[in-house]
């Protein structure tokens, strides 16, 4: 696989082009839709309208592809990402894997490696639903996966934890699509991750440790970047576990320690979610928005010693580069 699987076909990692590695089209709670249509006023055809006003929004602010990092468990459905995506001129890949910080859902609890009722030691029940995302596509579309995504938060590494990162390494060592994860920084969960997909043979150059702004621990950082994977810094704007003004000053230290080359940048926003009203998000979190990037954190990085070459490498040639990179 050389090509990039995106929304409407594939293109050749050269087409990148300026890219957020870590954004959400969607992010859904489908259980509590079905149990209660409407739950937190979301209404579907609204949402894909919004999206699609969102997403032209970020195409015209000079971003040609996103990486939609909605796995399956943040409510993922492929159809009404389509249409939101559709005539938008951005480009979107999307992701496989499983959202959670602490447990797989009971089917997959039941099933796979040293469980009960199906115990194979290979967990390839696990492995091969994220490759059939990769190989065949997602939800009976042809739109396939070009990302494989594991989380470990605040909790660390429990019995599902460890099983999701073991299956996510397999299925990029089966499919050669690179991994993403989803981080708790400040309790230097990357390193679990690296540990655990390490023992699974993985080459960490083919790794994104996700979230790694939410920290300013630099030697924490120094120890992921030592092992060849790359830093998100891709909760921009975003200022729950940490000061935006000390996000941006680690920023500005790795890139003058020459780390720009291990480094990409993204909010890890939503375009519409049933978790919070937007409006709320707006008043709690005013930076947290879909242009902080290029408005607030560039500009700031410029002024403090980066130089526009480093932007380059992170928003265009590390993008590039992380998704070229073949086993
Ligand atoms: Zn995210």
């Amino acid at each position: 696989m050389s090509k990039i699987p995106i929304i409407g076909g594939e293109i050749e990692p050269s087409q990148l082009g300026r890219a957020l590695m870590h954004e959400h089209v969607f992010v859904r709670t489908p259980d509590l839709q079905e149990a209660w249509p409407g739950f937190m006023g979301f209404d579907e055809e609204a949402a894909i309208a919004d999206a699609h006003a969102k997403l032209l929004a970020i195409k015209a602010s000079g971003i040609d592809t996103i990486v939609d990092m909605t796995a399956p468990g943040l409510g993922r459905s492929i159809g009404p990402v389509a249409r939101a995506a559709e005539g938008t001129g951005l480009q979107v890949i999307v992701v496989t894997g499983y959202y959670t910080y602490t447990d797989l859902p009971f089917p997959m609890k039941y099933n796979g490696a040293g469980k009960m009722f199906n115990n194979d030691p290979d967990d390839r029940f696990l492995v091969d639903l994220f490759v059939r995302d990769i190989e065949e596509g997602i939800e009976g579309t042809d739109i396939k996966a070009g990302v494989v995504k594991c989380c470990t938060d605040e909790p660390g590494v429990t019995p599902d934890i460890e099983r999701l990162i073991r299956a996510v390494a397999r299925a990029h060592l089966r499919t050669d699509v690179p991994i993403m994860t989803h981080t708790h920084a400040k309790s230097k969960r990357g390193l679990d991750q690296q540990r655990i997909l390490r023992e699974e043979g993985v080459d960490l150059t083919r790794v994104l440790i996700g979230h790694s702004n939410e920290t300013s621990d630099l030697d924490y950082l120094e120890a992921l970047l030592a092992e060849g994977s790359y830093l998100g810094f891709d909760r921009c704007g975003l200022k729950v576990d940490e000061p935006l003004e000390d996000q941006q000053a680690t920023l500005v230290e790795l890139c003058k320690r020459g780390h720009a080359g291990q480094i990409v940048l993204s909010q890890d926003r939503h375009c519409t979610t049933d978790w919070f009203p937007e409006e709320l998000v707006l008043a709690v979190l005013p930076e947290w928005r879909h242009d902080f990037v290029q408005t607030d954190l560039v500009p700031g990085l410029l002024a403090n010693g980066v130089t526009q070459d480093q932007v380059d490498e992170m928003m265009l040639r590390n993008p590039e580069r992380f998704f070229s990179a073949r086993a």
